[in-house]
């Protein structure tokens, strides 16, 4: 007889696939002895009993590679912990270049796995050759070597980590579907199930590809979507004995590793195909979709080519099957911003089984402790806007992400489907004027303006360097406008605001109406969840500026810690337009266009005025590091301010220039300098949150600041001026690595390259270092502060012309 289902349980975990099991697994390590586990079918029937499960360590983040290196480890150690095989086999992994671009591209990924302590090491095209004797080796330029990468039989890993699970009192319940979630006041309260009701206090969602309906069950957005994923299958084959490296061919689109004696060839090719609505029910249990060798022919051609065996090889079968992609190619992981209680461990992109392990290890870190193990914002739940939920555009858009799963990284790459979801107020005019368009947050944004053409996709020096060098030359010797309407914005009102934001914030935000405050929103750690500007408007008004894509998260922030202050908040964002008029031309613009009263408002103070008799409010301040106001209006009225600005004089600007002038300047920017592992006193902005105490995050705050910074953020300067950082680059000082960049670009004010870095450990100002690009290593100079206007002169400027 089954088992009888509990009426309670602390922790639901709904899927039994890699991560509903590593999840469950690490609730009872963590002490959760109560946790259960539902699955609809059989544990591993979804998509992880097809998976090729291969563990490749190395990702384009230091904590994404942390958390794979933390499966590789777990996976090393399971079967001694539980008896149970688990197939790991570390046979290591072989990429190989064929075309200049992707050898930039894996000596960068060499370059950056000896950052993290990963064996990554470049060989050439020979030794290639003959780590993998049955690759035609013809075309290859180079490869890198990876040993410690291997790969998993997927059912073995569930069921040892059920095993050990089910040790420490967790249960799990096949046969068992969620029909339903119940919330009060937005929280989780409990699962209905084909086999009656279970109250929880929380919810893990590992369901896979179906956990976009189960979040909708309880109002939750989650936007994956299913594509159909294939490799081919041979009989076994001469030249085959024992295992194998994984061979990674991705200018070919192709992973080719050994199986069973034959060969196994997957793909990820340039355009997928999303899987329609409805074919995918809860009948869908070890399931797979038809073969399709029209749409898999162009990769057998690829295969063919670098498998010349290949074509003697009897086919077992090309394999098809579902696999769930989001719209930037990320997992989610953590709360969802609409349903306390309901955290999302989905939405794998392929890389779930690799992951998993450590996914399941920080999503169980999170429903205990409320944030995962380390910074995972990249993959936080709260990152997506509601337009990237719609069917339509998650059909569009997850066939084009997975093809991008084995693409070149090459710098400022658009994506192509699912645009124009968004489009600021001002769209017509910025097209008007040759906008290239980047989407952040759905937004189309200016990038640079002039564009005549795509741009070249390239390492070296973009065709748009110019169009860039233009607008920061117009910001710096004359006016530019920078359209940050995209900013997130949030109006805190009522009688409690001032000490809401006193509690929330780590600066003193009890100044006076008419006040601009720079501050951050901390965690009980002490360490970053926001960066923000708040302007305040009236006694029981503040609005707040918030990162683009830190809306959701900044504000489900707020709501949940909003306790019974006395205060509403509401997102603006869309509301309002805000254009930041920056240059020494900007005092005499503002006074050309009815509004000299502008240049009697002090630095980081702002004050209402009329644009040609619209209202606005504009705020003395400086992203980029020049003299003006960022000012905000309604955002019906952006049009004809723009209009008059520009006929003042003013030309626009892009985001590049933007960030090129942030970074000269030495402003760190959230999910590049500063993350939920970094402390303000770390990152040098103390001023920032200098309050004696009665803040979130103040304890923690005060014992770092006692304890000194561990860590630092500073500025470099190259001294080769075609040398092109990105970020992620190694900083080495004497033959060690010291940190790596954070952010980058050209400082076009100082004729240099720049960037910002992480560093481990102190170093003196002026300190000569190296960078890595590429396997190369460029000569550089630590900077404290800004690298450009170190005293602030130029940001002031046009006070000074006023005055
Ligand atoms: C062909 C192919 C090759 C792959 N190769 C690799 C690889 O080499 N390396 C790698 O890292 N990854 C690989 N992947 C990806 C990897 O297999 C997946 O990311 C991973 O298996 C997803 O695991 P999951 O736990 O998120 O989802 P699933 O395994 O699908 O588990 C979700 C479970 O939720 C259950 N469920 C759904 N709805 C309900 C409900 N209402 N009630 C209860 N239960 C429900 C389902 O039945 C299912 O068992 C590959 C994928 C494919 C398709």
């Amino acid at each position: 007889m089954a088992q009888p289902l509990p009426s309670h349980a602390s922790v639901v975990v709904i899927g039994g696939g890699i991560m509903g099991t590593s999840t469950l697994y690490h609730l009872a390590k963590m002490g959760v002895g109560d946790a259960i586990l539902l699955e609809r079918n059989a544990l591993t029937s979804g998509t992880t009993w097809h998976s090729a499960a291969q563990v490749r360590a190395l990702r384009h983040s230091r904590n994404l590679t942390r958390m794979i290196q933390y499966s590789v480890d777990l996976y090393a150690q399971l079967a001694a912990e539980t008896g149970q095989s688990v197939g790991w086999i570390q046979e290591g992994s072989l990429s190989i270049a064929t075309t200049p671009d992707r050898l930039t591209h894996i000596r960068r990924q060499a370059a950056l796995a000896q950052a993290f302590g990963i064996d990554a090491t470049e060989i050439s095209p020979a030794e290639a050759q003959e780590r993998w004797p049955l690759m035609n080796g013809s075309d290859v330029l180079g490869a890198v070597w990876s040993p410690d990468d291997g790969r998993v039989s997927p059912s073995d890993v569930c069921a040892a980590l059920v095993k050990a699970a089910k040790s420490l009192g967790a249960k799990i319940f096949e046969g068992t579907g969620v029909t339903g979630i119940l919330t009060e006041s937005g929280k989780v309260q409990a699962v209905e199930t084909t086999r009656g009701l279970v109250t929880c206090d929380a919810i893990a969602l590992c369901g896979g590809l179906w956990s976009r309906e189960l979040g909708a069950m309880a109002g939750a957005e989650v936007p994956l979507w299913p594509c159909e994923h294939f490799y081919l299958l041979t009989r076994p084959i001469d030249g085959i004995s024992g295992n194998m490296p994984t061979l990674s061919d991705h200018d070919n689109h192709l992973y080719i590793r050994d199986d069973s004696g034959g060969l196994l060839v997957g793909c990820f090719e340039p355009m997928g195909k999303a899987i329609a609505p409805g074919v995918l029910d809860e009948t869908f249990e070890f399931g797979l979709l038809a073969e399709d060798w029209d749409h898999f022919e162009p990769m057998m051609m690829n295969a063919l080519h670098r498998l010349p065996a290949l074509e003697k090889a009897e086919v077992k079968m090309l394999l098809n099957g579902p696999e769930s992609f989001t719209p930037d190619g990320a997992f989610m992981l953590g709360e969802t911003a609409e349903t306390k209680g309901l955290f999302l461990g989905c939405g794998m992109n392929s890389v779930g089984m690799a992951s998993g392990g450590g996914a399941g290890m920080n999503l169980a870190h999170t429903i205990i402790h409320g944030h995962p193990a380390y910074d995972l914002s990249e993959a936080d739940a709260k990152r997506f806007a509601p337009v990237f939920n719609s069917i339509e555009h998650l059909m569009a858009r997850a066939p084009e992400v997975l093809g991008t799963h084995y693409d070149i990284a090459y710098p400022a790459k658009q994506l192509a489907t699912g645009r124009d979801l968004r489009v600021l107020a001002l769209d017509a005019e910025h097209r008007a004027a040759g906008a290239h368009m980047g989407q952040v947050y759905g937004w189309e944004r200016p990038l640079y303006f002039g564009k005549a053409t795509e741009p070249r996709l390239t390492f070296g020096r973009p065709d748009w360097f110019e169009n860039v060098a233009t607008e920061v030359r117009a910001a710096h010797e004359a006016a530019a406008i920078f359209d940050a309407s995209p900013f997130g914005k949030i109006d805190v009102e009522g009688p409690d605001a001032e000490a809401f934001l006193l509690h929330v914030c780590a600066g003193y935000m009890a100044r006076a109406p008419g006040s601009v405050i720079y501050t951050a929103m901390l965690n009980a750690r002490g360490t970053f969840e926001s960066d923000l500007t708040a302007q305040r408007i009236a006694p029981d008004l503040y609005r707040l500026f918030v990162g683009t894509t830190a809306i959701k998260r900044d504000l489900t922030w707020l709501r949940r810690h909003s306790g019974t202050f006395d205060v509403t908040l509401t997102d603006t964002t869309e509301a309002y337009a805000v254009l930041a008029l920056m240059g020494p031309d900007a005092a005499r613009i503002a006074a050309e266009v009815g509004a000299p009263e502008l240049n009697d408002i002090a630095y980081f103070k702002q004050g209402a005025a009329h644009i040609v008799g619209r209202h606005v409010r504009a705020a003395r301040m400086s992203y980029v590091g020049e003299a003006g106001w960022e000012i905000t209006m309604r955002a019906e009225n952006a049009p004809a301010v723009y209009r008059a600005l520009t006929e003042a004089g003013a030309t626009p600007a892009g985001l590049f220039a933007q960030t090129a002038m942030r970074i000269e300047k030495g402003f760190c920017a959230m999910g590049h300098e500063l993350d939920s592992d970094v402390t303000p006193i770390a990152a040098g902005l103390d001023f920032a949150v200098h309050k004696s105490g009665g803040f979130i995050g103040a304890t923690a705050l005060a014992q770092a600041r006692a304890e000194g910074a561990q860590s630092h953020i500073a500025s470099l300067v190259l001294d080769d001026v075609n040398a092109v950082p990105l970020d992620h680059e190694p900083i080495y000082l004497d033959g060690t690595i010291i940190g790596e960049t954070t952010s980058a670009a050209f400082g076009h004010r100082i004729g240099r390259p720049v960037a910002l870095a992480h560093l481990r450990q102190g170093v003196d100002d002026q300190t000569p270092v190296t960078l890595d690009i590429a396997g190369t290593h460029y000569a550089a100079k630590i900077i404290h502060g800004p690298i450009c206007d170190r005293t602030g002169v130029w940001m002031r400027r046009s006070s000074a012309v006023s005055a």
